[in-house]
């Protein structure tokens, strides 16, 4: 680990002067960043340590219904706020389903926006990475890739994202909250994070020394409330990534969809949306054929950048499961295993 200097400043402004300077970046529960900086990835010039600020670590319900969440908010206090896992089950639900008790019991709101690719490349410093050093190449591709992009994908970079917590925040159209060095601005989550192109490296659209304040749901969210799913498959029962997940959300209205909502993750660098796939489903009766045919809508453009071609049938299929579970019903109570495909709902409650 090379030597950094430590700050902690006493405001949010205090903090984005701070890391003005090239070289700093902000540190919250760091248990993305500092497990970087221990094998070399990350090798920041200062650290600006912002967990002590009171104003990032509140959830304030706002008049209209919607809910602004701190960036401090740790996972666990968001997932178990009542109000909020009434309002917007499946992201509670995908909180729920990501790392351990501990990790999410210290892991912030804004960290989980920006934690990087599980890439096994990237994470090696002795091959080559373009996210990591652009222009070096990729050793994902021809490497070992099972678990890489299907869509969006460029000959540059064939990473994932790999968060739980952004895919049903992508399909509730939240809005990410900043404070820069130019004063304050807000960024649509669909923006957020970069599909790689030719410039992997740049990985979301937060210029530097730009700090998430806060993360905004709309009240328009809570109408999904009663059939709202997230479903997340992975290589083993708890704490591990996502090969695909999903998070489905329908308002029902006398039987027939009215709205949908549809979103993957770990298919792509950001979490996959597409408009055409929720529109085909308003309308209909929640059949599986109408399931199947959003599915494939929503991976049309899915393609596999190595030996992956599992993924596009695995991710229709997840899709389609996410979309029959959430048409059955918000489960009363959080299932046993959240987001798990294979769990009943025995009406035991999760214990963290
Ligand atoms: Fe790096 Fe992306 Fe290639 Fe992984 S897939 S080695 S992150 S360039």
């Amino acid at each position: 680990m090379n030597r950094f200097e430590f700050l902690r400043p006493a405001s949010i402004r205090e903090a984005v002067v701070a890391a003005a300077e090239p070289g700093s970046a902000y540190l919250g529960a760091g248990t993305n960043l500092l497990d970087l900086m221990k094998i070399g990835i990350a090798r920041p010039d200062r650290l600006i340590d912002v967990t002590r600020l009171p104003e990032l670590s509140n959830i304030e319900w706002q008049d209209d219904g919607g809910v602004r969440i701190g960036a401090m908010v740790r996972n666990s206090d968001l997932a178990y706020d009542e109000r909020f896992a009434r309002t917007f089950p499946a992201v509670a639900e995908a909180l729920l389903s990501g790392a351990s008790a501990q990790l999410r019991n210290a892991a912030t709101v804004g960290g989980n926006l920006l934690q990087r690719t599980r890439c096994a490349y990237f994470q090696d410093l002795a091959s080559a990475c373009n996210r990591r050093e652009p222009g070096s190449g990729c050793d994902a591709k021809g490497g070992e890739n099972k678990s890489h992009a299907i869509l969006g994908w460029s000959d540059h970079c064939i990473a994932t994202n790999p968060s739980d917590f952004c895919v049903p925040l992508s399909a509730l159209d939240a809005v990410v909250e900043v404070e820069g060095p130019d004063g304050t601005r807000e960024i649509a989550f669909s923006d957020l994070h970069m599909l790689p192109g030719d410039t992997p490296q740049v990985e979301h659209a937060l210029a530097q020394g730009e700090l998430i304040t806060a993360l905004r749901l709309p009240a328009d969210g809570a109408a999904f409330a009663a059939n709202s799913r997230y479903i997340k498959l992975r290589e083993r029962t708890s704490y591990a990534f996502a090969v695909v997940s999903g998070a489905a959300m329908l308002e029902m209205k006398d039987g027939v969809i009215a709205r949908a909502r549809l979103s993957l993750g770990s298919v792509a660098a950001k979490p996959w949306r597409v408009a055409e796939a929720e529109a085909a489903l308003e309308g209909e009766e929640p059949t599986p054929q109408a399931f199947a045919k959003a599915a494939d809508i929503l991976l049309a453009g899915a393609r596999p950048s190595g030996d992956n071609a599992y993924k596009i049938e695995l991710a229709r299929r997840i899709a389609v499961r996410a979309l029959t579970l959430a048409s059955r019903g918000t489960p009363q109570v959080m299932p046993a295993l959240p987001a798990s495909p294979f769990s009943t709902n025995s009406g035991e409650s999760h214990v963290a």
